[in-house]
């Protein structure tokens, strides 16, 4: 094996190592949220994630956006199926190990190629949406240095990737019509024959041919495993969790709480005196916390809430049609799942130093107020709008549970009309009995 072939190994192995170590820390933050089960009427779940996660439905909702980002996406993805020869080619030596199969493969890279100029086209324009046009949906409140950076880079990235994919290419096919052994006739080059023609190629010594080549083709391949390895801590991970994370939606109707079945005995029983209160719960086992409701920490969520924080695209589709952000309401729904993410990651971090989860006397609320979780009208616009099927009103409905059920803090308004029901049975402030009144007049 050669020394390339070794290095080549190496850095193969540390990067699907590192990866999957981040995986597995991810995959046990998600798990740190409250059960629920989601695998009921299956069908139904395959049928959506073709549609929503495959099909980028919601995406194309907005076609500018949505037509770029199927480009960028499937250009990416199907490039990358050339990664694999790369890798065969890595371990042990071999050049275009696939040329074998003859005019379909001319097929295969004559088709990456033509993707991989639209994905850079794509990105290029995605850039400029961003840093130029300033769309205001990526300069709000939450999108701070860090999360403009993060699309930034990833943007430049998939650019030099594609950019370093091309020029090797040009490289190869000059070097393969000037018949340089190792280097195979092989594949069709609609863009990278022209590049090379640009360049002047044709005018360069196969020695620095090769040198453009090598270069191009080390860090085509370090820069997809740098990038692999990026994914878990940038948003760009809702690559992989797109999918798994429609699979998992919510299908019963959107606006529909989560039940609480002996509280909602409790109070029909406190409405109507026949109806025989429910038993008391159960004392909790030594050692564990008392029944509470809501959400005060990650912890209460449920794991979809944990899984949507990081499925996050941070695209803002769901701010832009939030009434109460659109009438400058300090709510915007992409907060509330970003700082859910934030949140579970600032707890997946003392789990990793303490080996433990110890209380670090922060929650939820040190990243979310009461003002933004009471400015939301439950409209579910957000959730509609978002293209990965993210609930960000699940999150804030668990939010008020704890402060309404633990903390006896409801908004204003609410207080009003919790008074009224407890006088009266109603939510307006006339009992029972004059529930037909207007039916009289
Ligand atoms: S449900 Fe709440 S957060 Fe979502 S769009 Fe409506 S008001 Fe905004
Ligand atoms: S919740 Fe959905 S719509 Fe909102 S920013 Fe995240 S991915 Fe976009």
């Amino acid at each position: 094996m050669s020394a390339a072939s070794v290095i080549f190994l190496l850095a193969f192995a540390a990067a699907v190592w590192w990866f999957t170590r981040n995986v597995r820390r991810i995959r046990r933050n998600i798990l740190l949220g409250r059960d629920i089960d989601r695998t009921d009427r299956p069908k139904e779940r395959w049928a959506l994630m073709a549609k929503v996660a495959l099909g980028q439905s919601k995406m194309v909702v907005r076609p500018v956006a949505g037509i770029l980002h199927i480009l960028v996406y499937a250009g990416f993805i199907i490039i990358n199926i050339e990664v694999l020869e790369i890798i065969i080619d890595g371990i042990f030596g071999t050049h275009r190990v696939f040329s074998f199969l003859g005019g379909f493969y001319d097929f295969l890279i004559g088709s990456f190629e033509v993707l991989a100029v639209l994905t850079w086209l794509g990105c290029a324009i995605f850039l400029a949406r961003r840093f130029i046009v300033r769309i205001p949906r990526f300069w709000s409140r939450e999108m701070t240095l860090w999360p403009r950076t993060d699309a930034g880079l990833i943007l430049t990235f998939e650019i030099l990737l594609m950019s370093a994919f091309l020029l090797m290419n040009a490289a190869d096919h000059t070097l393969q019509g000037m018949g340089v052994g190792h280097y195979v006739i092989a594949g069709a080059f609609p863009v990278s024959g022209l590049l090379a023609d640009w360049f002047g190629f044709a005018n360069l010594e196969p020695a620095t041919l090769i040198g453009i080549e090598r270069i191009c083709w080390w860090f085509h391949i370090i820069g997809i495993l740098g990038f692999l390895n990026y994914l878990p801590y940038s948003k760009h991970f809702h690559i992989l969790l797109a999918f798994p994370n429609v699979w998992y939606s919510k299908l019963k109707p959107k606006t529909r709480m989560s039940d609480m079945p002996r509280i909602t005995a409790e109070v029909k029983s406190m409405l109507d005196p026949a109806l025989p209160p429910p038993p008391p719960p159960a004392a909790p086992a030594p050692g564990m916390p008392p029944e509470h409701f809501g959400a005060k920490d990650v912890f209460d969520l449920t794991w979809k809430s944990l899984m949507d924080a990081y499925t996050c695209t941070e695209c803002g589709r769901c701010t832009s049609v939030c009434p109460a952000n659109i009438t400058g309401k300090l709510l915007s729904p992409r907060k509330i799942v970003m700082d859910t993410r934030d949140r579970l990651q600032e707890v997946g971090q003392v789990i990793d130093k303490k080996g433990k989860w110890e209380d670090d006397g922060k929650d939820l609320f040190s990243r979310i107020s009461e003002e933004e979780l009471w400015a939301c009208t439950t409209c579910n616009a957000c959730t509609q709008a978002c293209p990965v099927n993210i609930d960000p009103v699940e999150i804030i409905l668990e939010m008020r549970r704890y402060l309404v059920m633990e903390q006896s803090k409801p908004s204003p308004s609410l207080n009003a009309m919790f008074t009224t029901i407890e006088n009266n049975g109603a939510a307006w402030a006339f009992g029972p009995d004059q529930r037909m009144k207007w039916s009289e007049e």
